[in-house]
């Protein structure tokens, strides 16, 4: 009996791991290197950070070795690093506990799907436990840096663990596999070392692997064998390499190392800035988009180095928050290495670069989508989302931003962007036409689109939760000038509209006059029946000229926000917010509004406008207030 229970999300990780990624189990070798390698990062970063580690004399390497018996399930595998290592603690806490709070809906999310998708645990990146696939006892022998007292910890990666006290001479961790039968085939130099070419050939530091090499004498006969230690990965760091003598093979393969993705990315871009700041990006967007980017504790993605030393990749500024799915490397010859990762925040050299790749990013985002109409679908598909986010953050890029977002259209298929519904636009038409709040099929049947279908004006469907917010925000599109013409007086050139909600009052000018002034007269008094019987319920009654076909509908006044959004609020928890009533609009024209021209019984009346009310909330996908009430009215009308 373990001295250590795991905590069952570890338990259920592992199970998960051993059942799904078995097929491409040499991955655990990846990932006990990269470890092993981020450990060194961050010792190298305390070496010239912190005075404490000044004088720590420090060779960093990652030694391989193995062991292979003949006997089943006596083989060893062994990594070892000089690096950070760990103390009692951390080995608990890092190996026993899975700190990520990600973890769990990510696991509930896997449990769920059934079907064990292995790339969403590439994506999530596996590491240490991956080891249990190929070992079935696994030792860490571990000396936190500037600590003299070493540990060992044990696990059959079943229930728990031990930690007992150890030896090793200096800091940084053993990590000893004991391999299982078949993963015997591990304990052989030629499958480490295809297995390190493949996945950690650009690993910034050297890694060696020790093995017996057979000597022969003179007449071919075996005389003994010696010890030999060989240095396997190239170890140059991928992103300051020329790209004339980089292949997608290499960048691909640099990917799926540093974004623990068993998928190839979607694309890169690899930057080398010379002139007065002198820095190399090396940028990839996920095919996927990260599974936990919605998550409050979400990691980003993106390494800050200093000359290719590891800074930091905790800092939540490298990038902006919108291209969090960005993942990579920002390597700086300008920063000083000791660089403080509070002054990071303010610091303008950093600022300069994160500028710099915003707008690098967004130019090949726009590149994509004029030249590779799949890989631009599947970009659309994962981030349009982000995108949207970027308009509100993103003041100075919300232009470039704005070219590459996209909306579902009434009128066409598929996804549409704000260039090409303007070229789509009618010649005298004013403004661009919205409608929010609800899913594409309610947007597209909801009575507030008739009139606008009639006259042949597109509207945009915006059914994403956060359009309502952001696309307000934004109020305003101008499409871009051609290049060339950018004179400044190009008024003529330079258009630009307004973007209107149709499910707000004022969004229907255009739909034509009202009717003929005795007309409008008429049904004067049908109005004034409704909004006395619908009294507090209503802000206003008001004769449509936007409806065709229905009988009501409701929008929100002006500067109200839409009772979509005022639903969403509640359901985040805003229960404070006073109602904030609608408009309900009516059609004259329909035989329900204007059958009341000429009825009395206020019973009655009561009733229809009850009616029309609800119906036209419901229609827009949002809850009655009272549906008792609701099916009372409904079923007296009936039966009369
Ligand atoms: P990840 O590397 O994704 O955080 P792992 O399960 O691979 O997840 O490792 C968990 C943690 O254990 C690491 O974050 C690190 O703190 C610690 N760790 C693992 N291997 C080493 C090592 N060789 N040296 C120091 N710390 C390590």
């Amino acid at each position: 009996m373990a001295q250590h229970q795991f905590q069952t999300e570890v338990s259920r990780l592992l199970h998960l791991i051993i059942h799904s990624l078995y097929s491409n189990r040499e991955i655990f070798l990846r990932e006990l290197v990269s470890n092993a390698s981020d450990a060194l990062d961050k010792l190298k970063y305390l070496t010239v950070a912190d005075d404490a580690y000044k004088n720590l004399s420090f060779d960093p390497r990652i030694d391989i070795s193995f062991h292979k018996d003949e006997t089943a399930g006596a083989s060893t595998l062994t990594i070892a690093d000089n690096g950070i290592g760990m103390n009692e603690a951390e080995l608990g806490d890092s190996l026993g506990t899975i700190a990520r709070s990600g973890t769990r809906n990510f696991l509930d999310k896997l449990a769920e799907d059934a079907k064990k998708d292995s790339n969403l645990i590439g994506q999530f990146g596996v590491g240490f436990y991956s080891a249990f696939m190929v070992a079935d006892k696994i030792e860490v022998i571990s000396r936190k840096a500037g600590e003299n007292a070493a540990w060992k910890w044990t696990s059959d990666g079943k229930e728990g663990y031990d930690i007992e006290s150890a030896q090793r001479d200096t800091q940084g961790s053993t990590v000893i596999l004991h391999l299982t039968e078949e993963g015997t085939e591990y304990a052989n130099r030629w499958s480490i070392e295809d297995i390190i070419k493949r996945y950690s050939n650009h690993v910034a530091f050297p890694i060696y692997l020790t093995y017996d090499e057979k000597e022969y004498d003179d007449k071919g006969k075996e005389k003994g064998s010696k010890t030999k230690t060989d240095r396997i990965n190239s170890g140059t760091a991928i992103w300051r390499r020329a790209k004339s003598e980089l292949k997608d093979e290499d960048y691909n393969e640099f990917y799926k190392q540093l974004g623990h993705d068993t998928d190839e990315p979607l694309f890169y871009v690899h930057t080398k800035a010379e002139g007065t700041l002198e820095y190399s990006t090396l940028f990839y967007v996920p095919k996927k988009a990260p599974f936990d980017m919605y998550n409050a504790d979400y990691k980003p993605g993106v390494k800050l180095y200093v000359k290719r030393v590891f800074i930091t990749d905790d800092d939540k500024e490298l990038m902006p928050t919108w291209l969090r799915f960005v993942r990579g490397i920002i390597d700086s010859e300008d920063l000083p290495l000791n660089v403080s990762r509070e002054i990071l925040q303010q610091n303008k050299v950093l600022l300069n670069i994160k500028n710099g790749s915003v707008k690098k990013l967004l130019g090949e985002f726009k590149a994509l989508a004029d030249n590779n109409k799949e890989k631009w679908e599947t970009f659309v598909s994962q981030y349009n989302r982000p995108l949207k986010e970027g308009l509100y953050q993103d003041f100075s890029n919300r232009e470039a931003i704005l070219e590459l977002v996209r909306f579902k259209s009434s009128t066409v298929e598929g996804w549409t962007s704000l260039a090409e519904y303007a070229s789509r636009m009618k010649s005298d038409q004013k403004h661009i036409y919205y409608i929010t709040g609800g899913d594409e099929k309610t947007l597209k049947a909801s009575p507030l689109l008739e009139a606008y279908t009639a006259k042949g004006i597109e509207v945009l469907i915006m059914d994403d939760e956060i359009d309502d917010i952001i696309i307000s925000s934004v109020g305003r599109y101008k499409k871009p000038t051609p290049t060339g013409d950018a004179s400044g007086e190009d008024s003529a050139l330079s258009q630009e509209w307004e973007l209107k909600a149709v499910n707000r009052a004022g969004a229907d000018e255009e739909l034509g006059e009202k009717k003929d002034k005795a007309a409008e007269k008429e049904i004067k008094p049908v109005i004034e029946k409704i909004k006395k019987a619908l009294g507090e319920r209503v802000k206003d009654v008001k004769l449509s000229r936007r409806l065709h076909d229905s009988p009501s509908c409701i929008v929100a006044d002006e500067n109200d926000p839409t009772m979509q959004m005022q639903q969403m609020l509640k359901a985040m928890g805003q229960t404070e917010m006073p109602d904030i009533k609608p408009i309900l609009e009516v059609n004259g024209d329909h035989p329900i509004v204007a059958g009341l021209r000429d009825l009395e019984d206020e019973e009655r009346i009561a009733d229809v406008a009850g009616v029309l009310l609800d119906q036209a909330l419901l229609v827009e996908g949002i809850k009655v207030k009272d549906p008792a009430d609701f099916v009372k009215r409904l079923n007296r009308l009936l039966s009369r």
